[in-house]
């Protein structure tokens, strides 16, 4: 995987086109969750550091195509870098204005999602965005699964073109637990369906030592182990699906640890009484929300053994508190282990943050499509043009 990189360009006295992800929660005009602009700060500071003048592209929300409405304007994230960079930040829909900035300035250019062309990766939009500047650089990591004109289109127009700092940190974060990790490798993956992990699971099967299931995931697995799963939340129509993963362990002797015993509930809710029983004892009136402290344990030592691990997926309900221990115990084993840790997906993100273990963890991405698509063995649109330039 090699591509063109941002550090190894000369930056001096160009303009520098950034296109990142600042697709922010924005409520009332004010944003939510800056963290997004906050994991963008590293490329557009590097940049400015070098000498270069400074374009931003990002979308925001999903505007209509051909219209700039105030709604599905970008001016509060103009207005928050602003705030983070220390300069003043122009926001423009005029590409005339935007390619005039000098170096030391930052353009941020309104949301590309309102330009005709972006969806539709039209060529003479992605032309017309590489030309804003002398240099094209890919940083939306957590875009880089679509092929627009912004993310896909503009890097092979440009006539310069490279990753940013924050795609660079995330495929190298991959590359370190899927392309050359240190073994064993353990994927944890949670969450509630199969049927939208199922190439997660095949792919990862094929490259790492032991894969843990949690969640709704492994009550499907428990049913194709045979067990009822009560009143759980499983895919009866994953089932065979779930088999043959078993099975494919088993061909290629990599380890899928048994869930021994389980917490369960009468019902998905705050204040419901939990109870601990076996996996393969589960009432038929009682459903599956959590791993019980057998299984925990079982899970801390394969974590505590592996070098390298990646998450993604709470093993159990981790929003309602007696169905969180799970997954705060995953959490806590993986910060005390000294494997390479990386952890992507919304919610096992947000768990890992609600447990302050957010800074024990050595990569937390911030894709989540594109990440899975990533750990899916698919090839990024972007990252497949970038490649392509290095080819050249
Ligand atoms: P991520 O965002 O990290 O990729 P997912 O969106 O795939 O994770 O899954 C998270 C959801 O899975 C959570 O809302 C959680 O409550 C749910 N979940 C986990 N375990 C269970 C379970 N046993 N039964 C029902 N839902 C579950
Ligand atoms: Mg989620």
């Amino acid at each position: 995987m090699a591509f063109p990189k941002m550090t190894d360009l000369e930056l001096r006295g160009k303009t520098v086109v950034i296109r990142e992800d600042l697709n922010v929660p924005i409520k009332d005009g004010k944003i939510t969750n800056d963290k997004r602009i906050r994991a963008a700060l590293p490329t557009i500071q590097y940049a400015l550091d070098k000498g270069a003048g400074v374009i931003v592209l990002s979308h925001l929300g999903r505007p209509k195509e051909g219209e700039f409405t105030p709604e599905t304007s970008l001016a509060p994230v103009a207005a928050r870098l602003s705030e983070c960079l220390g300069r003043r930040v122009l926001l423009s829909k005029d590409f005339e204005e935007a390619r005039a900035v000098r170096p030391g300035g930052v353009v941020v250019f309104e949301n590309v999602r309102c330009l005709k062309g972006e969806k539709a990766n039209d060529p003479e939009l992605a032309q017309k965005l590489a030309g804003l500047g002398d240099i094209y650089v890919m940083d939306a990591f957590a875009t880089a699964h679509r092929a627009q004109a912004s993310t896909e289109g503009a890097i092979r127009a440009a006539k310069e073109a490279c990753a940013g700092l924050l795609l660079t940190a995330e495929l190298e974060a991959f590359a370190k637990v899927l392309d050359n990790p240190q073994h064993p490798v353990v994927a944890v993956i949670g969450g509630s369906k199969v049927s939208t992990k199922l190439e997660l699971l095949n792919n990862l099967l094929d490259k790492v030592d032991k894969l843990i299931v949690g969640g709704g995931i492994s009550n499907t697995m428990i049913a194709a182990r045979g067990f009822g799963v009560g009143t759980s939340l499983y895919e009866p129509d994953l089932v065979e699906a779930s088999k043959g993963i078993l099975a494919k362990a088993e061909a290629l002797g990599k380890e899928i640890p048994q869930v021994i015993d389980v917490v369960v509930a009468d019902a998905l809710q705050e204040g419901a009484e939990a109870t601990v029983c076996m996996a393969d004892a589960v009432p038929a009136d009682k459903m599956i929300l959590d791993i019980g402290p057998k299984t925990r344990e079982l899970y801390d030592r394969v974590l505590k053994e592996a070098k390298t691990i990646v998450w993604n997926g709470p093993v159990g309900v981790f929003e309602i508190k007696p169905f969180g221990e799970g997954t705060k115990a995953i959490a806590q084993s993986m910060a005390d282990s000294d494997a390479f840790v990386v952890v992507g997906g919304g919610d096992s993100i947000s768990a890992v943050e609600g447990y302050g273990l957010a800074d024990k963890m050595d990569y937390i991405s911030t894709g989540g499509g594109a990440f899975l698509e990533l750990f899916e063995g698919k090839k990024l649109p972007a990252v497949a043009a970038l490649e392509a330039r290095c080819a050249n």
